[in-house]
């Protein structure tokens, strides 16, 4: 990419490592954030095989790449290959987040930190709070970690496989000494204890996703209590089944997009040490995800 003869001076370059990338709203959320900042800085998503990945990295130190951000499949693989990597994303076990400080890749988690804040943005409290979390794959690492730093009573992590859910309990809990935190199976007896005591459930599983929006993790929405949040950290579709179901109950629920656009706003703390716009970055969001 050239600059040209912008009057901003030579474009900063940021993009998206990713396989598959052609569905990304990263782009069109984060240029038009720039545009409405007036930064010279340009966004793209660029397609990586798994076994291609140490050469774009490579690729991107030699361009000199500002920062990235990094998606399925290459969240954990891509530790490797950095220079260092920040504490919170080692216990996550993931990176989506690269910042080049100097020709030194610094790898970071903005997942469960842009949830946080995308819950904060709906005023809603977590500290007290008996929360489930549906899943126990990287979206899930990142959300129970902070949600146990952020002071819940009691965390359940429930899982399809209940080893995963084990292992993840047993990840976070150091973290969070005065949090309960225990795991279940998927649609198990305990699974409907936890969630007939819940605040707030968090979907981190893919059911629901386009082109599979008949499903939904919890199978029964009555089990939730009056008061409860459901948060689908999916976003295509914007209101999945569970959050329909959930709406028509009279809970408050919470798209994934929210989370989605805050992890973009959370990233732009590490390559330009203030926080995205948030709403311009929303509305690109939504208008990508709709076109
Ligand atoms: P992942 O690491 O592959 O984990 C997927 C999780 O879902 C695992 O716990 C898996 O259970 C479970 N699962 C998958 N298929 C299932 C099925 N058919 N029935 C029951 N459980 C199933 O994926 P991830 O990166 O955590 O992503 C999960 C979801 O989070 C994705 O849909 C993505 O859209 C969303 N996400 C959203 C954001 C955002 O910013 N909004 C960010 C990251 C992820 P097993 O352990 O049994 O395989």
């Amino acid at each position: 990419m050239s600059s040209g003869a912008s009057p901003l001076g030579p474009a900063r370059q940021l993009g998206l490592l990713g396989h598959p990338v052609g569905h990304s709203v990263s782009p069109a959320m984060h240029n038009a954030a720039f545009r409405s900042q007036q930064m010279s800085a340009v966004y793209g998503a660029f397609d990586v095989e798994p076994g291609q990945l140490r050469a774009a990295i490579d690729g991107v130190r030699a361009l000199g790449f500002l920062g990235l951000n990094v998606t399925i499949p290459h969240k954990e693989a891509v530790m490797e290959f950095l220079d260092e990597v920040a504490p919170t994303a080692r216990q996550v076990g993931a990176v989506n987040t690269i910042v080049n400080r100097g020709g030194r890749l610094m790898g970071y988690n903005t997942d469960g930190w842009g949830f946080i804040s995308s819950l904060e943005e709906h005023r809603i409290r977590v500290a007290g709070v008996n929360a489930v979390i549906l899943g126990a794959g990287g979206a899930a690492r990142a959300v129970a970690l902070h949600l146990a730093l952020a002071g819940v009573r009691r965390l359940t992590i429930s899982n399809r496989t209940p080893q995963r859910a084990e292992a993840l309990a047993q990840d976070v809990q150091p973290a969070a000494p005065h949090v309960k935190v225990d795991a279940v199976e998927a649609l198990s007896p305990e699974e409907r204890v936890a969630l007939m005591d819940a605040g707030l459930v968090v979907n981190c599983t893919p059911l629901g996703m386009h082109p599979n929006e008949a499903a939904s993790p919890v199978q029964e929405i009555n089990l939730l209590p009056q008061g409860a949040v459901v948060y689908d950290t999916v976003y295509r579709p914007l209101e999945t089944r569970l959050l329909r179901e959930a709406r028509i109950r009279g809970l408050h629920t919470v798209s994934g997009l929210s989370m989605l656009v805050h992890q973009g706003a959370c990233a732009w703390e590490y390559w330009f040490g203030r926080r995205g716009p948030t709403s311009v970055m929303q509305t690109a969001a939504l208008a990508a995800l709709e076109g």
